[in-house]
């Protein structure tokens, strides 16, 4: 039976229960709407997902990203959005950098897809309180236990770049739970809705991106979420101003040493169609994919020359953009063009200025195999910007050369 004294009402006509929930849960909404107005975070029931963007580098983080975006919302968890992980090992710091998203895209606009935080905020506000240390579970399929000592542990900090990502944020992993009979994939939607609830799952860390690489054709459309940051764009629509006569073609060079061994692969036949970023350009239907062939992966200094020749006179360019992995050939490009057409390649340390620029060329010419290119052609096409590729579509044959 119910206490008759709580159902007597207050003075101000409220049921006292009234007054004793308002007066229990009004400093938590307090402090919510607090949290919101001063851009604290705010515990998602619906847990998180945090993942190390550790296979690649900036390219294949990005397709990984785009993926990992999917799932998360797949899963109706927040996800922690990783700093991108740069290997400066050339060249100062010597070391691997990790830097947060938001310095070359805009957070918020992420959130128009799906819910996300940065991890440098999920680690700073969120993680003390609900994610403490001797609570930190590390996800990962059995096979990749199979490689820890015990085989029942995640290898989460072995290696680089593992180690060095999850020390960034100073994070011990205590326990190891093994995925086993599950994937990332759609088709696994309700295995991981049962299996991983948020209360028993708070926290879902996984030693890599729950994603496949190259990213898939359906989340392709997803970069339109990855939109430059402000002060970013202003610094490099400051190089294209001031050094860049429109209309320009921007060209990607993938043409360094690590490139050549992994185009040798096509060469010596070991490899179809599909190779690396390459359903980008033969299509993603490895029935009716089309041959890839060593000028789409590795083209030589002839087949640059005449694509460039076929676009910058068919767009009537004024300046061509070398964005490159190695040398620029500039001089030849220079030459080809008789001086008459003006030839830049700023070789930024900062590698996504290349990316811009690129992006935003009246005309671009990529390679079909690497996911640098991949990342300027998805920008374009939400753009309406034209791409083509080396070794294909560049008025090969036809009479303007
Ligand atoms: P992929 O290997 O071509 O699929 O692309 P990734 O981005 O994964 O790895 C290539 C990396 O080499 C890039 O992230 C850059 O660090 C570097 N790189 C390749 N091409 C260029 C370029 O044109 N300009 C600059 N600045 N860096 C490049
Ligand atoms: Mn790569």
């Amino acid at each position: 039976m119910m206490d008759p004294g709580i159902l007597t009402m207050a003075a101000g006509g409220l049921p006292l229960q009234c007054l004793v929930v308002l007066f229990l849960f009004l400093p938590n909404m307090l402090i919510v709407l607090i949290e919101k107005a001063s851009g604290a975070a705010v515990w998602d029931e619906s847990g998180y997902l945090l993942y190390c963007p550790c296979m690649g580098r900036f390219g294949n983080q990005a397709d990984h990203f785009l993926g990992s975006l999917a799932f998360a919302k797949m899963i109706n968890r927040t996800l922690a959005v990783p700093p991108w992980i740069i290997y400066r090992h050339h060249m100062p710091p010597y070391t691997n950098m990790h830097v947060p998203y938001k310095e070359f895209f805009k957070l918020e606009l992420l959130l128009e897809y799906h819910k996300v935080i940065s991890l440098e905020q999920f680690m700073e506000e969120l993680a003390p309180m609900h994610w403490p240390p001797g609570k930190r579970v590390a996800y990962c399929f059995d096979a990749a236990a199979q490689r820890s000592s015990d085989k029942k542990s995640c290898p989460m900090k072995e290696g680089n770049p593992f180690g060095p990502f999850w020390d960034h944020f100073g994070i011990e992993f205590d326990k190891s739970v093994l995925l086993s009979g599950i994937a990332f994939s759609s088709y696994y939607k309700d295995t991981w809705l049962k299996k991983f609830t948020p209360l028993e799952h708070p926290v879902l860390a996984l030693p890599g991106a729950p994603a496949q690489f190259p990213v898939l054709e359906e989340h392709v459309h997803l970069q339109k979420y990855v939109v430059w940051e402000d002060t970013f764009v202003l610094k490099a629509q400051g190089y294209i101003k001031s050094l860049l006569a429109r209309p320009y073609v921007g060209i990607h060079l993938r043409i360094g040493s690590d490139w050549q061994n992994a185009c040798k692969l096509l060469e010596d036949g070991k490899i179809g169609s599909h190779f690396m970023a390459s359903p980008q350009c033969v299509g993603y239907n490895r029935n009716t994919a089309i041959p890839l062939t060593m000028n789409m992966c590795l083209p030589d200094l002839k087949e640059i020359k005449q694509a460039l020749k076929h676009w910058v006179n068919k767009i009537k360019a004024k300046s061509v953009y070398i964005a490159t992995d190695s040398e620029s050939h500039n001089k030849e490009i220079e030459k080809l063009f008789k001086e008459k057409v003006k030839v830049v390649s700023l070789q930024p340390d900062v590698a996504q200025i290349d990316l811009y620029v690129l992006g935003q060329a009246d005309h671009f010419i990529g390679n079909c195999a690497s996911s640098f290119t991949a990342f300027v052609k998805r920008e374009r096409d939400i753009h309406g910007k034209t791409t083509s590729f080396f070794g294909m579509d560049n008025g090969k044959g036809k009479d303007e050369l």
